[in-house]
């Protein structure tokens, strides 16, 4: 084992892990005393398979636990340091968004928003966002956050799904340096929609906007609303948010998620992952488009009175130091953002961190994808200066909180650069084959739940037969994750991959992640992408797509070095049999790569709706990456 990476924070609690593995419905039923009830659940799981109702009859509200509580406290102590992407700032204390969230939620309630409606949020990365958010939280209605930057086509969609009663939207938000008119989207994707009552909108970017009938002004209702709301006392199943999950494999998904036991999951592992301190300046790179800002923007953070950075606009935007100009002037100590972030600004090169002063920083955390080790190891050493631990935390929309990661909150343990490591307390993750059977250590199948977890969603929203069909088909007693992984010896958890994307040569299976690492392992790759499409003799015949690393110019000694690379790193069975330099891969809104639609450029079917996925900036990038991949296949066939 690579002891180079037991970095620990101190912590050495080895009775956690001992009292979950005991009994984890006790063990959650004690990690619930930390949440703030109004009554107390007489019933700690209720389990009708796939159905789980965690602390049942439980009276609880979110916005009091990720408000009240702290206010109560101290109520100055800062809750959100704000930066635009122009460089505004703007500061809230706990008190203050309390305040703030009492005042919108009595504006929902005066213009009819009841408890269980619906409200679809349309905002950029601004405070409101979160107060809208906790607005609807306090008063019962479900949320349902949609990225700045959808299209409208796809905000209709999810608005019709959801029968929004409400929209909350802004006239605009800044991207990279631009001004992107979400009002004009907004009207383009609820108009005639008769189900929607209302469109709220702030004031941000200072645009004209039209001014339909339905149309309020956010300050001209704020501004004047009384300052105090009772939290509404809600049963711990009440759904507290819609989320659409970002589309990676398909049309999107509304996963819904109660408020009890959602609450107890990221309440604990927000302490155990982040081992959060009253003098932490904690800053998540996540939209809260994403259900990474949901659990560790706002309602993790918030729940342990934590100060956090929240920023709008692109993290390379003026220049790519912008990240670490961020971490240097507010004096970040906690970061967490994903692999694809990581890939971005390793491209550019040492130079930029290490120009700026990053000393304040203590713990590094990544999600979204399974990071590269060579990104790892970088992100490791060159942000880190090797003293800061790296929690890579392996959840989903569906889970809603973390079930692998590191927890330097409570133990010290070896990290190994590129495994999410162990399973978190309480929580029974597994590899299994096809048919359901507990793999050995060290051989590839499928990521499984064994047991209901306190994040689990409650079903899909207005759909409980796709819910059993998507989760619980496949192995009757066991939540499917789709994701394709190893546990070695040491029960460490390494992701290969989605299940679906799963390469199949020669009667060898190959996780996506096992051959991109590889080439991304190599000196001049930034990103690495591999589908397979069909071949007669193998099965499948890999097909390999590569960003190079700033200044790094492709030729057809280096095609031939990488493919070299990869025959020696991971074995000659990941020889790609077509390799194509392009100078960005498509991706989600959370920043993963959509290897569905490589798969189908590469194997020239029709690419699927794009549409739903992508705003409308995304969708561009998205075609004109496709328009090359096409144009290299074709110059390599000719070749
Ligand atoms: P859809 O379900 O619509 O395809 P999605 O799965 O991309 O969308 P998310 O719920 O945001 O939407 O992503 C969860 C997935 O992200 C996991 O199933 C896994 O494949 C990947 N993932 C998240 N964190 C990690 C991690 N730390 N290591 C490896 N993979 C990760
Ligand atoms: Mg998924």
């Amino acid at each position: 084992m690579d002891t180079a990476y037991t970095i620990g924070l101190g912590n050495n609690d080895t009775l956690t892990r001992k009292r979950a593995s005991q009994d984890y419905i006790k063990f959650w039923d004690e990690e619930a005393n930390n949440l703030h009830w109004f009554e107390r659940w007489n019933k700690t799981l209720e389990w009708n398979q796939p159905f789980a109702r965690w602390f049942v009859n439980g009276k609880t509200n979110a916005s009091y636990n990720a408000l009240d509580v702290v206010s109560q406290k101290n109520g100055k102590k800062t809750a959100i340091l704000w930066e635009g992407e122009d460089g505004k700032t703007r500061s809230l204390t706990y008190q203050e968004l309390l305040d703030y969230v009492c005042r919108v939620a009595n504006v929902f309630k005066s213009i009819g928003v009841e408890k269980g409606d619906r409200v679809t949020i349309y905002l950029p990365m601004i405070p409101e966002l979160v107060i809208s958010m906790l607005a609807c939280a306090r008063i019962g209605a479900i949320h349902t956050v949609i990225f700045s930057g959808f299209s409208s086509q796809s905000i209709r969609d999810r608005v019709i799904d959801s029968r929004s009663k409400v929209i909350v939207t802004a006239d605009g938000g800044f991207r990279r340096g631009e001004i992107v008119k979400l009002k004009q989207v907004i009207d383009e994707a609820v108009s005639g929609l008769d189900f929607v009552e209302h469109v709220l909108v702030y004031e941000h970017a200072k645009i004209p906007v039209s001014k339909g009938e339905k149309d309020k002004r956010w300050a001209d209702l704020v501004n004047g609303a009384p300052e105090h709301c009772e939290p509404e006392k809600l049963d711990s199943a009440h759904p507290l948010y819609i989320l659409y999950t970002s589309g990676t494999t398909g049309k999107p998904k509304g996963v819904l998620h109660g408020t009890g036991g959602y609450l107890v999951h990221i309440r604990s592992t927000f302490k155990w992952i982040f081992d959060i301190k009253e003098s932490d300046i904690y800053f998540c790179t996540a939209d809260i488009g994403w259900v990474t800002g949901h659990s560790y923007v706002v309602y993790g953070p918030l729940m342990h009175g934590a100060t956090q950075v929240m920023y709008e606009g692109t993290l390379v935007f003026p220049t790519p130091a912008r990240i670490w100009d961020l971490v240097e002037r507010y004096k970040i100590t906690i970061l967490y953002t994903t692999p694809t972030a990581l890939r971005m600004f390793m491209k550019y090169g040492d130079l930029l961190p290490n120009s700026k002063d990053l000393s304040s920083l203590r713990l590094l955390g990544t999600v979204g994808e399974p990071i590269n080790p060579e990104v790892w190891r970088w992100y490791f050493r060159v942000i880190g200066k090797e003293k800061c631990p790296i929690v890579d935390t392996w959840w989903q929309t569906e889970t809603g909180g973390t079930m692998i990661s590191s927890i330097p909150g409570l133990e010290t343990v070896p990290l190994k650069p590129g495994s999410a490591t162990r399973q978190l307390p309480g929580i029974s993750m597994t590899v299994v084959d096809e048919d359901g059977n507990d793999l050995p250590p060290e051989k590839k199948g499928y990521l499984v739940a064994k047991a209901p977890w306190p994040g689990m969603l409650l079903s899909l929203w207005g759909d409980d037969e796709k819910y059993k069909t998507v989760y619980w088909s496949k192995y009757k007693t066991m939540y499917y994750s789709g994701d394709y992984a190893i546990m070695d010896k040491d029960g460490y958890f390494w992701m290969l991959g989605r299940a679906d994307d799963v390469l199949k040569i020669a009667g060898h299976r190959l996780g996506t992640a096992e051959i991109e690492s590889g080439f991304v392992s190599h000196k001049s790759v930034a990103e690495a992408a591999v589908c397979g499409i069909p071949h007669e003799v193998k099965g499948e015949s890999i097909v390999a797509f590569l960003v190079l690393k700033e200044g790094i110019v492709s030729s057809e000694q280096l095609e031939d070095e990488l493919v070299q690379h990869i025959r020696k790193v991971v074995g000659p069975i990941a020889t790609p049999d077509q390799l194509y330099i392009v100078s960005k891969l498509p991706k989600t809104r959370s920043g993963k790569i959509m290897r569905r639609l490589l798969k189908s450029v590469a194997s020239n079917e029709k690419i699927g709706d794009v549409s739903t996925l992508e705003d409308g900036e995304a969708v561009d990038e998205v075609r004109n990456a496709f328009n090359e991949l096409h144009r290299v296949i074709r110059k390599n066939k000719i070749r």
